[in-house]
């Protein structure tokens, strides 16, 4: 719930992909990753980290991979150094150390030295480590006293996997742990075997991009608005204006003032990509979502209308009512708009709501 609060606020928080290796194979891996992909020093990413000041850094220092629990000492310096600057920190795990019969030490002193520990488990994370497993893993942090939570990808609504799984978590840990339930999405191995987005509906409507909001580090150093997956892989030309720097030479505040002040980023937050591909290139340009954001940087006309939109009072208005309109909706309204149907609420379980309930009272 608290680190939903913030999704919607620009540069609130920074995600580090601190490594594409992973030792496990799920077939829905959106980054592809084996034992053998990339990885960078970990020095690129902790020198990055250092840049963060009391004055100017994110609100929550996010870190996943591939498998992020394969670097535990580089997470634990990098929520070391958050901590010390006042960032809150949080990594997310495929849990591949789940099957050993303790947590090992320096894994175990990686997620201590975090604010919050969430872990991935779905149908097919299930195939990899057993659920009894990740039960087991999550019993021992909580009863340390760790906050942890649950994402957990399906197939819908009305996938039967979904309503097990879930209710699995609640009987086991007696509602203690909050599930991010998000629908799966063809990218990645995922893309092998699952069909098509659907295409743009015509007259193309504002749909605003709440993901272009924090800037992800790629495994490479390269930090992009929004970590689209085929971005980072370059399954897809760079599209320059996602392109907000690299940390092996940018600090936070240059990121941060990228993203901050980037007309098409802040264009694509506020109206969506299909909406100014069609206003300003004419109906037929649009091919999905994120596909039309692609293009907009190379499509003529598109990069100059969007800068004069800019600078428009009514544009300034209407961004900081979506911003606030997204900020009012919370949480929940987070969940609801990117997770699936009927397992939004799932989010407020846990200490937070308690903690919630505490304050109000
Ligand atoms: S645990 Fe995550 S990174 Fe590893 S193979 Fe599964 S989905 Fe990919
Ligand atoms: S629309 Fe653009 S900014 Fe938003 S997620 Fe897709 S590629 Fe990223």
């Amino acid at each position: 719930m608290e680190i939903l609060r913030f999704r919607p606020i620009p540069a609130a928080a920074v995600y580090f992909g601190l490594t594409r290796r992973c030792p496990l194979h799920c077939r829905h891996c959106s980054t592809e990753s084996l034992m053998d992909s990339e990885q960078y020093p970990a020095r690129m990413f902790l020198r990055f980290a250092e840049t963060f000041t009391e004055q100017n850094r994110p609100e929550l220092t996010l870190m996943s991979g591939g498998e992020v629990m394969l670097r535990p000492g580089l997470v634990r310096d990098i929520a070391e150094r958050a901590r010390a600057v006042g960032s809150r920190s949080y990594a997310l795990s495929g849990l591949f150390f789940a099957q050993k019969p303790r947590i090992p030490k320096a894994v175990r002193a990686a997620i201590d030295s975090l604010d919050h520990f969430a872990a991935s488990t779905d149908r097919f994370h299930e195939e990899e480590v057993p659920r009894a497993d990740v039960f087991r893993v999550l019993h021992e942090l909580l009863d340390a006293g760790k906050d942890v939570s649950l994402q957990i990808t399906g197939e819908g609504p009305d996938d039967p996997y979904l309503a097990d799984i879930t209710a699995a978590v609640r009987r086991e840990f007696d509602d203690r742990v909050p599930m991010l339930v998000v629908p799966l999405a063809p990218v990645g191995r995922a893309r092998e075997w699952m069909g098509q987005q659907p295409q743009a509906a015509y007259p193309a409507t504002a749909a605003p991009c709440s993901l272009a909001c924090w800037p992800v580090i790629g495994f490479n150093g390269q930090v992009t608005s929004c970590g689209n997956q085929d971005v980072m892989d370059g399954k897809v030309p760079l599209p320059a204006h996602l392109f907000l720097g690299h940390i092996a030479h940018d600090d936070w505040e240059t990121v941060k003032r990228k993203a901050l002040e980037s007309p098409m980023v802040g264009a694509i937050r506020t109206y969506g990509p299909e909406y100014l591909m069609e206003r300003y290139a004419g109906e037929g340009n649009c091919e999905g979502y994120c596909q039309t954001c692609w293009k907009m940087s190379t499509t003529p006309g598109v990069k100059e209308g969007v800068r004069a939109l800019a600078l428009l009072p009514s544009t300034i208005a209407t961004r900081e009512t979506v911003e606030r309109i997204s900020v009012a909706a919370g949480p929940l309204g987070f969940a609801r708009r990117f997770g699936v149907n009927g397992y939004a609420e799932l989010v407020t379980l846990g200490g937070a709501v308690e903690r919630d309930l505490a304050c109000a009272g």
